[in-house]
């Protein structure tokens, strides 16, 4: 069997382009211009190239990118301060910091000053206690993504089937596994101290992988047919010999999985573009409500 290979880059360009329309109507209707604060603290390379992406994203769909760049010795009592008066900028609809933040900074605290309705990235506990509670608000952007690529490979009713989430952090595994089971999967979540895990593979009609080890899931743990995404994200070093000179790859062998599922996204090109996609996604449903204004259906959940 060779899998359909489920092409991330694509839709995400889709989806952006989509959300340009959306944003334009928005201004057309109320004057409204989608804004997301970006905020960065530090000179990590990896982060203010994820920033510059994710301004780029913005600026291409005609929302409003509003970007704070702060020293690495920023107080935390500074960074507050800058977050309250994003929290009462009216120009300002979502609010990312970008992480990691340097190790004096308490992250909890930072992402708690908030406000729940412009928590773009959707890690406030407000919004992670909506999403248990099965009322999702703002949800995490790459887990967003995730579940439409999902739809789009399966049709929008996903009831019955067998899930399985492979990690349980608070950005992926936990909101993935939530958001399934509000579409009525039947969810398990493995981590570091699941037994067994290439048997609670074998069962999965969804296989969602969120790890952080290169190839890890390998394609005689597939079920036949299944739907794999793959969220892993992870850099092979050139010195690695057999594995490969520099690569990026994902938390399951692509080659192997691909002879066995029904569908996969690939790495790169699979989760990594919807994450961007699903942050215009959450500013444009952010301002859309602070507007007022129904939020367009395909931005929910
Ligand atoms: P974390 O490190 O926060 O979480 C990893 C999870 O994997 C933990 O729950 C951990 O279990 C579990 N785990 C570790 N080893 C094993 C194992 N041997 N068997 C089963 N489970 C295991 O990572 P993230 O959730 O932040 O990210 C996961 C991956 O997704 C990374 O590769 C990251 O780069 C990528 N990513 C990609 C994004 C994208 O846009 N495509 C966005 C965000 C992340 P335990 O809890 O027990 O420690």
């Amino acid at each position: 069997m060779s899998a359909r290979i489920i092409d991330g880059k694509g839709f995400a360009a889709g989806l952006r382009q989509r959300v340009a329309g959306y944003a334009a109507d928005l201004k057309a209707r109320t004057g409204t211009v989608p804004g997301l604060a970006v905020i960065l603290v530090g000179d990590d390379p990896a982060s203010a190239v994820y920033v510059r992406n994710k301004e780029k994203a913005l600026e291409s769909a005609g929302l409003h990118s509003f970007d704070h760049r702060l020293p690495h010795d920023t107080a935390q009592a500074d960074l507050l301060r800058l977050i309250d008066s994003c929290n009462r900028d009216p120009a300002v609809h979502g609010i990312l910091v970008q992480l990691p933040l340097p190790k004096h900074i308490d992250t909890p605290t930072v992402l708690a000053a908030i406000a729940p309705e412009k928590d773009a990235d959707g890690f406030h506990v407000t919004n992670a206690g909506l999403l248990a509670t099965g009322r999702p608000g703002v949800v995490p952007c790459t887990p967003l993504g995730c579940l439409m690529l999902l739809r789009d490979v399966l049709g929008r009713n996903l009831a019955g089937k067998r899930a399985l989430v492979i990690g349980r952090s608070t950005i992926v595994g936990r909101p993935m596994a939530q958001l399934l089971l509000g579409a009525d999967c039947t969810v398990t979540m493995a981590h570091s101290r699941t037994r067994d895990l290439d048997i609670e593979c074998s069962h999965a009609d969804i296989l969602i992988a969120a790890v952080g080890r290169p190839e890890m899931v390998r394609g005689d743990w597939i079920k036949r047919g299944a739907t794999v995404i793959d969220v892993g994200m992870n850099r092979i070093p050139p010195d690695c010999g057999s594995a490969g000179g520099g690569r990026l790859v994902g938390d399951v062998h692509y080659a192997e999985a691909a002879e066995v599922a029904g569908a996969i996204t690939p790495v790169p090109g699979g989760v990594g573009p919807m994450t961007i996609a699903c942050l215009l996604v959450n500013t444009l449903a952010a301002a859309c409500r602070q507007a007022g204004q129904p939020v367009p259906e395909e931005a929910l959940p």
